[in-house]
């Protein structure tokens, strides 16, 4: 059979915004790498609504190389978004995701490879250092991880980013979860199966500058909170809980003040604050169960599927015994 007709092993995705800088670098490296690899493989782009030459560049490549494919988002849906839409598209029978930036480094694909090849379904890579990231990223994401390891009940490792590979199965189950706010690596350590690491060293981006400022980077944090956690929403309860126990507290204080007839007592002030803080407190607390409630509806609308089935085994059996009766009934 022609390499062409042969089915897709390996598909890899790659989100591109703005990488002119370092699309040469990168073109030379995944040639390398595809070569390597055994097995028909693909490597998808998704341009993501970049300004500059970027997509011109890949879609000259893809026109005379057909290992390439090339998808052009109409403007810049965000990093989540674009994977999403790689993934849409992927043929293989296990998916890469990557960075452009060279910071994933190709070489460690094999090694994703490899654990797949082992029968694992997910593999992700682990960063143990991240070279040439300022201090302030760094500690930023350190804390992220800790925080979201705290905040959710699904796994979600800490130190990974995107750089995975996941087996078709697990990519077919993902494609079930149409939720918007898409927090891609929350979402596969919801779905379970086989999971393990490969750890590597983060390396420099090979040229340009990073695409993920302050602002993205916080509402990446955001949506991977709301998405897989209700503690913010339970905080107003437990606000609420305290300030009125003080409220409370505080006014038992001041009748007994006011019964022993303490002359620092203020007359009316007192009254006020326990009032005041009271109906504060009570606020939160009814706000936090409202929340409990929008908690439930966000939940309902995310359809997410209910479970996800890993494999099912003996049914086929049952159904051909219940048949083989019926079936001897007719020929008797
Ligand atoms: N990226 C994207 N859309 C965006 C931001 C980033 O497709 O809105 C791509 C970018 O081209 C790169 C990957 O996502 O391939 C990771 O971005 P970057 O390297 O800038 O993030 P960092 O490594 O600094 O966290
Ligand atoms: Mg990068």
């Amino acid at each position: 059979m022609p390499i062409d007709s042969q089915p897709i092993c390996y598909s890899l995705i790659i989100p591109v915004f703005n990488e002119e800088a370092v699309l040469p670098v990168l073109l030379r490296r995944l040639d390398q790498l595809l070569a390597r690899l055994q097995g028909p493989a693909e490597a998808i782009f998704v341009d993501d609504g970049s300004s500059d030459s970027s997509p011109i560049v890949l879609q000259a490549l893809v026109k005379r190389d057909p290992r390439y494919r090339y998808i052009g988002l109409s403007r810049n849906f965000g990093h989540q978004i674009a994977i999403t839409a790689g993934m849409d598209a992927a043929q293989g029978k296990a998916i890469v995701v990557m960075d452009a930036d060279l910071q994933d480094p190709p070489e460690v694909v094999e090694q994703l490879i490899a654990k797949w090849e082992e029968g694992y379904d997910v593999v992700y890579a682990r960063r143990l250092s991240r070279a040439g990231e300022s201090r302030f990223k760094r500690a930023t994401a350190h804390v992220f991880y800790r925080m979201l390891g705290r905040m959710t009940t699904v796994g979600i490792p800490a130190d990974v980013g995107d750089f995975r590979l996941i087996d078709r199965k697990v990519l077919n189950v993902l494609r079930e979860m149409p939720e918007r706010d898409r927090f891609v690596r929350g979402m596969i350590a919801w779905l379970g199966f086989k999971q393990t690491e490969v750890a590597f060293h983060r390396l420099e981006r090979v040229a340009g500058e990073t695409k993920y400022p302050l602002f993205k980077m916080a509402r990446l944090a955001v949506n991977a909170a709301l998405g897989f956690s209700d503690a913010p929403l339970r905080l107003a309860i437990w606000c609420g809980l305290v300030v009125s126990s003080l409220a409370l507290l505080y006014g038992g204080w001041v009748a007994v003040l006011w019964m022993s007839n303490d002359s620092h007592l203020v007359a009316g002030w007192s009254s006020t604050i326990v009032i005041v803080s009271l109906l504060c407190g009570m606020n939160m607390l009814m706000t936090g169960i409202v929340g409990l409630y929008v908690g439930r509806i966000h939940a309902e609308v995310k359809h997410r599927p209910l479970y996800v089935v890993q494999e099912r085994l003996g049914f086929e059996r049952e159904l051909a015994a219940a048949i083989q009766p019926a079936m001897r009934a007719v020929y008797e």
